[in-house]
């Protein structure tokens, strides 16, 4: 394998940033293998069972603080961003009696196929320059530390929500990363955070998810509850989830960095389908083929259909009381699996209380 000597590798680095600009990527860092300094509050995280049943988090014992133990003869990782803040309206949604809200993130098409295909075309690229490599890309994988790792690799620091900031742009991004064996000196890592005293994402967040500063019980946050977790939602976080049918994004949109987070260039992160002011009732209406259609290709169509109808008729329920919402619960209930006429039934009560 060609390798770089030192005089090659900052021309080789620039070019490195460009290419990786020319897939769409908003800003790439390189950082080392060893993320031991994680695991310490890793660890109390998930024994304080703050995962909820994501059991994979809890799996593949050490090889998430090594990434050489996850991959074998790596020996940097190169961290990148991409935008994904879709031209939608956010805050104006939230708690809409009749419209859904859907994670900003999930309008457009799934960013993991797209991602990961961006990174190996990066590690090709390198290839090219550098002779054959050892590579592997990752996008949101369980056992990789993405958002340590984006800390250490530079690109901003890690926002009392947990999410990385990144100062030019906030924190509506997708993170990936590609293991290489080709020892890339490090980037310095951000060494400084700029939350400050402010506690808006604490104090926002519907579920009162955050058990502290820097720490999520993941549990009660409604991105776990409408996508990850299967079977009844716990009652006492149904009215809190308002309209948010997949996942949700308060903690960033009342963030103060997010002001400057700019609008997605990527043709695949348009919302598809209207979904970015989709009223609940036409979702509701959605037979389970058409539900796959519609979410073909899309990060939605994971959740499945049963949990999609159980999250929309727990939006439902705590939307407007009208004839028309009472009514298409009422005709759904007998076609529903058991779990979601429950929902059903609580979403009927509510909504007779209110009137
Ligand atoms: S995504 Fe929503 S529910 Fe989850 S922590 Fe952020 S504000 Fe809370
Ligand atoms: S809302 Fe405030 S505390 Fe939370 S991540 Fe943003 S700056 Fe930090």
């Amino acid at each position: 394998m060609q390798r770089l000597n030192t005089l090659d590798l900052s021309h080789f680095r620039t070019r490195l940033d460009e290419q990786a600009e020319a897939l769409g990527f908003a800003d790439l860092g390189i950082t080392g293998i060893d993320l031991s300094a994680e695991k310490p509050r890793y660890q109390a995280w998930l024994d304080k069972g703050y995962h909820g049943t994501m059991a994979y988090l809890a799996d593949h014992g050490d090889k998430r603080f090594h990434a050489d133990q996850l991959v074998p003869g790596t020996r940097a990782v190169i961290s990148v961003r991409m935008d994904y803040k879709p031209p939608a309206r956010t805050r104006e949604l939230l708690d809409h009696p009749t419209q859904a809200y859907i994670a900003r993130y999930a309008l457009g098409r799934d960013y993991h196929k797209l991602m990961r295909k961006r990174l190996v075309q990066l590690a090709k690229w390198m290839e090219q320059e550098v002779g054959a490599l050892g590579y592997r890309a990752f996008v949101d994988s369980a056992p990789v530390l993405e958002r340590a790792i984006a800390r250490n690799a530079g690109l901003g620091w890690q926002g009392k929500h947990t999410l990385i900031i990144n100062s030019q742009a906030g924190s509506w991004f997708f993170l990936g990363e590609l293991f290489t064996d080709l020892p890339l000196p490090p980037d310095a890592p951000q060494a400084t955070e700029h939350c400050g005293s402010c506690t808006r994402c604490l104090d926002v967040c519907p579920t009162q998810a955050f058990t502290k500063a820097w720490e999520l019980d993941a549990s009660k946050c409604i991105s776990y509850l409408t996508i990850e977790h299967k079977g009844p939602i716990p009652k006492e976080l149904r009215a809190p989830m308002g309209n948010r049918i997949f996942g949700c994004d308060d903690c960033q949109i009342y963030c103060p960095w997010t002001k400057f987070s700019p609008t997605t260039e990527e043709a695949d992160f348009q919302p598809r389908h209207t979904l970015d002011e989709a009223d609940l009732l036409a979702l509701f209406g959605w037979d389970e083929a058409t539900f796959l259609e519609r979410t073909e290709g899309m990060a939605i169509r994971r959740t499945g259909y049963e949990n999609w109808q159980r999250n929309i008729a727990v939006a439902l329920g705590n939307g407007a009381a009208s004839a028309e919402a009472m009514e298409a619960l009422r005709k759904r209930h007998p076609t529903s699996t058991p779990m979601v006429q429950e929902h059903i039934e609580w979403a009927l009560a509510r909504l007779k209380d209110q009137n």
